[in-house]
């Protein structure tokens, strides 16, 4: 039977399900409540003019979601992709609330994107497309309301371009936190090119420390699949090589390379920068990315896109613990699978938030005008890992017996999401914000 063609990977309606499941463990929630949580607060559409290298004028369509704001201001990434749609965006901006509640940072969540390809952009064309689009936005970012960051095609240049056109809106006021991710003479915070992966590294650690990774004692020694080679994967190479991984494979949108005695990640990213893409390695296997997916190993870190592992190729999988960098890897079938082959998922919304906590720590120094060192940073990224990590397992085990129909027992997925749910809960009852 074909799985493939049944199961709707569509981010919106995996991120309705997961909510809907992990809904069954919360008791006392208004159904008001629910309502609220599961809509964005409000979606900004914009349609702007751009003039493009050949004299041409074009028009292109942005816009910005925020999910909701009750704990802080609105915080994600913005991202430029030919698809790119507001489905999606809605999405990823609800991941966000639950990532900020769960590394208990105080902000919102919001998504934001452009439908463009950025890759057909010159640098001027992109320049001109993220000026216009920032004043479109208009007020509905600012330091203190909605606080872009980088996300897919868009890097600390784009960031350092929104953070100049919203001062020359703004002028007279320190605006440096009107967005993270910036180069670091910008006001960007040291750690944040590796704040992602770096975090998933602590977690992983912490989440074997806890005993919630069985077969896997250290890091150290551990064989470590890893699908993408961008900022979130290529970072999670190294980092979890210098803690003593053994890299076994790793792939980009082009393919797949495998060496069981490990890659060297030095030489596997110098490879991939002259040639553009890992596949071609010398002594090296090229495999497809769903031969990477099946690879026997003790962590398999999805760190490219969303809907990657699904009920079609979710029973290959022979990892003992998923890592989500990535937003969204896994589908709620794909889910379900995994558990009864008792493979353990640390879920995106705990994996990937090192990205979220080093951009509060970004906008804390921006709006203190201060640079903290390096080992400040890691330090401080490392205990919200850890206790973000203790938070969401010490839920589990609370709850883990407690079996809801239809969906079984909980996972860790559930105990992150019940934990971020009850914390934004708290709070807008706080706030009272129904009179
Ligand atoms: P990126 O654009 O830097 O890298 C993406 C990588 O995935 C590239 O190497 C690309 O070749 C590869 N890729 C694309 N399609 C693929 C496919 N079908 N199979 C295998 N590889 C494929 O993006 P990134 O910033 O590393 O983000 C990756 C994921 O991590 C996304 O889901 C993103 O939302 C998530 N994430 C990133 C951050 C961050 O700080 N960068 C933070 C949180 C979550």
């Amino acid at each position: 039977m074909n799985n493939k063609a049944k199961e709707n990977v569509d981010l919106y309606l995996v991120a309705q399900e997961q909510f809907d499941r992990a809904l069954t463990w919360v008791d006392d929630l208004k159904t008001g409540m629910i309502d609220a949580f599961r809509n964005p607060r409000r979606t900004t559409h914009v349609h702007f003019p751009v003039i493009m290298d050949d004299d041409s004028v074009q028009m292109f369509h942005g816009f910005r979601v925020l999910h909701n704001r009750a704990r802080g201001p609105g915080k994600g990434g913005i991202r430029y992709h030919p698809s790119v749609n507001e489905h999606e965006v809605a999405a990823l901006a609800a991941f966000m609330t639950w990532k900020t509640a769960i590394a208990d940072v105080p902000f919102g969540g919001a998504k934001g994107g452009v439908v463009c390809e950025p890759k057909e952009l010159s640098r001027a064309e992109l320049r001109r497309i993220t000026r216009r689009f920032v004043i479109a936005l208009d007020d509905t970012i600012g330091p203190h309301t909605d606080i872009p960051a980088p996300d897919m095609y868009t890097n600390e240049q784009t960031m350092a371009w929104i953070y100049d056109t919203f001062d020359v809106m703004h002028p007279g006021q320190n605006n440096r936190a009107v967005v993270t991710g910036k180069p670091i003479e910008l006001g960007g915070s040291l750690g944040r090119d590796e704040a992602t992966a770096r975090g998933c590294l602590y977690a992983t650690e912490q989440l074997i420390r806890r005993g919630m990774a069985p077969g896997i004692d250290s890091i150290k020694g551990a064989s470590v699949v890893i699908q993408g080679c961008g900022n979130a994967g290529a970072t999670a190479m190294r980092l979890f090589h210098e803690a003593g991984a053994r890299i076994i494979a790793i792939s980009d949108s082009t393919g797949g390379i495998y060496a069981k005695g490990g890659l060297d990640p030095a030489a596997t990213l110098n490879f991939k920068k002259e040639h553009g893409s890992v596949v071609g390695l010398p002594d090296t296997t090229t495999i497809t990315n769903d031969e990477l997916l099946a690879i026997r190993c003790d962590l398999l870190i999805p760190a490219a896109m969303e809907g990657q592992i699904r009920t079609d190729n979710a029973g290959a999988v022979q990892a003992k613990l998923v890592v989500e960098a990535a937003n969204g890897p896994t589908t709620p079938g794909a889910d379900n699978i995994l558990r009864s082959n008792d493979i353990v998922v640390l879920p995106d919304i705990v994996a990937n938030a090192g990205g979220v906590v080093v951009s509060y720590f970004e906008w804390v120094q921006n709006l203190e005008n201060q640079q903290w060192d390096l080992d400040k940073v890691q330090q401080r990224l490392e205990k919200r890992m850890i206790k973000a990590v203790d938070t969401v397992v010490d839920l589990w085990t609370t709850i883990q017996g407690d079996e809801r129909a239809p969906y079984g027992t909980p996972t860790l997925r559930d105990a992150a999401l019940v934990t971020a749910v009850k914390r934004l809960a708290t709070v807008t009852m706080q706030r009272d914000i129904w009179m």
